[in-house]
């Protein structure tokens, strides 16, 4: 099956179900996103083989034309283009129009435990560092501006409100929004020495990986977003404004489908450089002298 298509609601989310305005009852339809994909040209067609019915999607998504592509139903959660365009009747999330990097510092090797289907709300992703330099560094998915940051809680709070998060928020110049949730208390100010205003590369420090607030376990929540108003994106405990429906399934460089999937093990990387799995593991996606989805050694690629 392919790996967009699973579905399996494992993860109860890292904050009470009852606060905020984050819930997926909050959902609004996708084409109401400001901007990704606000017209349909024209949708339909084609196939031509008995027994196999493919769609043909066209979007337009700010001045750019999403590739036509013929897209089997059962796959019809992934829109292959490159702007964040969505199918007719979809009602999955738009991916994000940016490409990010896995955000962990170039080497570790990260699994993931919440995939944008299986995270409550959705779309949203939890990764765990299994191994590399420790504690496990976290990392700017791409350039942007450090818009928020709270690093001054120190607790694990699950199912508590409110929850404490230490977070970070970046604002990219293509109008997307990343979170990074749960860091070490004083990492973000302190170690990483930033403060909000500053730029960041691709691959800057950010903090360490932790469990601080409502988190199970130490882990990192890693979202993309677009704020309906970047002037007010967030509300107080940090979580957008909108909830779900604002959030874009992250497009990750140099990895099958540029998507992470739940129990997949990854070796975090920039866009640029290359990677190597460590010892007793495999490479499953072989690109120009890199690897970014390592699975151990003697299983089958999915
Ligand atoms: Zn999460």
């Amino acid at each position: 099956m392919h790996p967009l298509c699973h579905l399996s609601i494992t993860h109860k989310d890292s904050r009470p179900a009852l606060v905020g305005p984050a819930g997926a009852s909050q959902r609004q339809p996708r084409w109401q996103g400001r901007r990704f994909c606000g017209l349909w040209l024209a949708v339909g067609l084609l196939a031509g083989l008995v027994g196999v019915q493919r769609v043909a999607a066209f979007a337009v998504c700010g001045n750019d034309v999403c590739e036509a592509t013929a897209i089997p139903p059962e796959n019809s959660q992934s829109c292959p283009a490159d702007c964040g365009g969505t199918l007719p009747g979809d009602e999955e999330p738009a991916v994000s129009s940016g490409t990010y990097r896995i955000p962990y510092k170039t080497g570790t090797l990260v699994e993931v435990t919440n995939d944008h289907l299986t995270h409550e709300p959705e779309t949203r992703i939890d990764m765990v560092g299994q191994a590399g330099d420790t504690p496990y560094r976290i990392v700017a998915a791409a350039e942007g501006v450090i818009r928020f940051i709270v690093d001054d809680f120190s607790e694990n709070r699950p199912g508590e409100s409110p929850c404490n998060n230490n977070y970070v928020w970046i604002e990219h110049p293509n109008g997307e929004w990343t979170k990074y949730s749960h860091m070490t208390q004083g990492s973000v100010t302190g170690d990483a020495g930033l403060a909000v205003g500053d730029h960041v590369e691709a691959g800057s420090f950010l903090g360490y990986e932790d469990e601080v607030g409502c988190a199970s376990g130490r882990h990192l929540h890693f979202e993309v977003a677009v704020p309906e108003d970047p002037e007010d994106p967030i509300d107080a405990e940090g979580f957008i404004r909108g909830g779900s429906a604002r959030n874009r399934i992250p497009r990750i460089c140099g990895i099958l489908d540029q998507t992470l999937v739940q129990d997949t093990r990854y070796q975090a990387a920039s866009c640029e450089e290359s990677a190597a799995c460590p010892a007793g593991m495999q490479c499953c996606e072989p690109g120009p002298g890199s690897c970014r989805q390592c699975i151990p050694n003697g299983s089958s690629c999915p």
